[in-house]
């Protein structure tokens, strides 16, 4: 019987040393598309799933270029677009850096918005040794205008992340006017002091650049603003696990 063909990505862009897509210094691949429409979204142009600035990679061209630059990586994150829609292609690609003694060492991490079933976190967790998570807001409300979905599949992506000891850093992005409120990134602090403790938080703080034209008019916030929604998550998680950027 045939083997099947290994299969293929469909790539954005590389970023071949990035020191903020993970731990240390990492080779981030930005895979093309995504299923959520965030209003924030800093890379608007990976959304799409078909456009002709996309192109399409193999697992063998990714190994090779990170094999090359191996001695001065500490891994490779997959990102997006959410990496997760193209699970087949991130796990045959983490299951070749794992086999291949020259990448062998290297930390193999996703960057994911949640959305993403029971069936491709199976597919995933064996090869991948950590998970940044996006939760967009813990309300669902507030979800769903900032993303256009609801937050229930990103909150039972965490939960079996925890699970599974796989859940690296939840990131919180603060777009003021919609979910920047102080009761409710207490209550996100709350939530997560509960049902990830002990995980690392990043709490960022909305900035206009690059974004789609309707949330240009979204102002950035202040310092104090940052420093405050900081301190709030902090409060409920514990001041050592987050960081504000
Ligand atoms: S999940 Fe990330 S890539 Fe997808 S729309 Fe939202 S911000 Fe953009």
């Amino acid at each position: 019987m045939a083997e099947a063909a290994a299969p293929t990505g469909l790539l954005a862009d590389v970023v071949r040393f990035s020191w903020v897509d993970g731990p240390g210094n990492r080779y981030a691949v930005f895979l093309q598309g995504c299923n959520l429409d965030c209003l924030a979204c800093h890379n608007p142009h990976t959304m799409p799933l078909r456009t002709p600035k996309a192109r399409v990679v193999t697992v063998e061209e990714i190994v090779e270029d990170v094999a090359r630059l191996a001695h001065f990586l500490s891994g490779v994150t997959v990102s997006g677009g959410e990496a997760t829609l193209q699970a087949p292609f991130v796990a045959a690609l983490f299951t070749a850096l794992r086999d291949d003694p020259r990448t062998a060492r290297l930390t193999r991490f996703v960057d994911s918005n949640g959305c993403a079933t029971n069936a491709v976190w199976d597919l995933l967790l064996p090869v991948t040794d950590g998970v940044m998570l996006d939760l967009k807001s813990l309300d669902v409300t507030t979800h769903l205008e900032l993303t256009g979905s609801t937050n229930d599949q990103v909150l039972a992506s965490l939960d079996r992340l925890v699970r599974e000891d796989r859940l690296a850093e939840v990131r919180l992005l603060v777009v003021p006017g919609h979910n920047d409120q102080e009761h409710l990134l207490r209550r996100t602090g709350l939530y997560l002091a509960d049902h990830a403790p002990g995980v690392p938080v990043k709490v960022i703080g909305f900035r206009p650049h690059g974004v789609r034209a309707a949330a240009r008019d979204i102002p950035a916030p202040t310092e104090e603003e940052r420093a405050a929604y900081g301190r709030w998550v902090a409060d409920e998680v514990g001041a050592a696990l987050v960081t504000v950027v």
